[in-house]
């Protein structure tokens, strides 16, 4: 936790949970805030004056990076194994957006003739980084961000009903805000910084295709669906540990297995704008896996940190920057979504090939959804065993 986030933190216990309590409840509140208070003052002290004094250590894992990594991927695969395959996925995402963009690059700058005096990456960071570009320009202003983000989720809500791809949650209690102080050191998307330069490069970075995106992740058929789900598990004691300690890769995975599973689905009417920003996307989540494992383990630089986001992964400097700070951070968070999303494929394969003909999508997402957070491998024969709820 970084000294920004407990200050938040503190403002939040001390201010605005303080502010909304009632008056009968005041005394009672003042009673249990106060030694939170203290702990979180002392501890924020603790940062400031003594941690932050100390030159010589180092935030590296190192060797100890693949035993944290195995741990959070409940031994399914191990840290050196997914380098070689991010790595490999990389090569083949960049080919598959210099597909999708040549198309529209030819459209959008015929003059340039494909840029066929260039090759190899240079050629690729060129076509795709134009029309990649030109995707950016298509983005709301920081007054319709928020109103954007809740016609995106309509229009999700509409589609997964209309092609019947998961049971919605009965209640209607899904509601766009903006992020709360306390999270906006990790979680960045929806907090904007107030300085116009950083505001337009988010904005570029959120623009319509990937506010669209982020609303499927978030919300539908992403996290949304999957906690609304969760929250009926029985009995309340299995329903409370696999919220408490659910596994990363299933629920970072999932989020990331519904956007791809809405656009196979033909979301938007497969549209190539869609589709690239959709597989940009999927480039920074193959990234961010590369990023964690190099940075915690092979002394990668933050110059070359840096260079690898914005010149292998089309991403925009700032959010290279707040990437790089969440890196240092969260070892081994990162690699989740990926290797989480590579699961859920996997994962989805195998319920298909064992259900043969009777296999149901509706069906195989339901089930995997009530299950709540366990690994994917528990996943896999907890549905084997039971293809229907018991
Ligand atoms: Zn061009």
């Amino acid at each position: 936790m970084t000294t920004d986030e407990t200050r938040a933190n503190i403002a939040m216990v001390d201010q605005t949970i303080r502010d909304a309590v009632p008056d009968s409840l005041k005394i009672a509140y003042a009673h249990a805030a106060q030694p939170a208070l203290d702990a979180m003052r002392k501890y924020q002290d603790f940062l400031k004056d003594s941690l932050s004094q100390r030159t010589g250590a180092d935030w590296r894992l190192g060797e100890r990076y693949s035993r944290k990594f195995r741990f959070a991927m409940h031994g399914s695969m191990e840290a050196d194994n997914m380098l070689t395959d991010a790595t490999r996925d990389l090569a083949g995402g960049r080919a598959r957006m210099m597909e999708l963009a040549l198309p529209l690059h030819a459209k959008i700058a015929p003059s340039h003739h494909d840029h066929a005096d260039l090759s190899g990456d240079p050629r690729q960071n060129q076509v795709i980084g134009e029309v990649l570009a030109h995707i950016a320009e298509c983005h709301s202003s920081r007054e319709s961000y928020l109103d954007d983000a809740r016609n995106d989720l309509d229009e999700a809500r509409a589609f997964v009903r209309e092609k019947h791809l998961l049971t919605l949650p009965e209640q209607a209690n899904l509601r766009v805000v903006p992020t709360p102080e306390f999270e906006r050191g990790v979680y960045t998307a929806g907090g904007f910084d107030p300085a116009p330069p950083q505001a337009a490069s988010k904005l570029r970075e959120y623009n319509d295709y990937m506010l669209r995106l982020l609303s499927l992740h978030e919300g539908i058929p992403g996290h949304y669906v999957q906690f609304e789900a969760a929250g009926g598990i029985q009995p309340a004691a299995r329903r409370a540990l696999r919220a408490r300690y659910g596994s990363g890769p299933y629920v970072e995975g999932w989020a990331q297995y519904g956007e791809q599973m809405m656009l196979e689905q033909g979301f938007l009417n497969h549209s190539p704008e869609l589709e690239l920003t959709f597989a940009k996307q999927q480039l920074r989540v193959i990234a961010n896996a590369i990023l964690d494992v190099r940075l915690q383990m092979l002394n990668m630089t933050d110059q070359e940190a840096l260079d690898f986001l914005e010149k292998q992964a089309f991403q925009e400097h700032q959010e290279a920057v707040e990437k790089l700070q969440r890196a240092k951070a969260t070892a081994a968070q990162l690699p989740e979504y990926y290797v989480g999303w590579t699961q859920w494929n996997k994962l989805r394969d195998a319920i298909e090939k064992a259900h043969g003909p009777s296999f149901n999508l509706a069906g195989f997402h339901d089930r995997a959804l009530e299950e709540g957070a366990v690994p994917l491998e528990a996943l896999r024969q907890l549905i084997l065993q039971a293809p229907r709820q018991p």
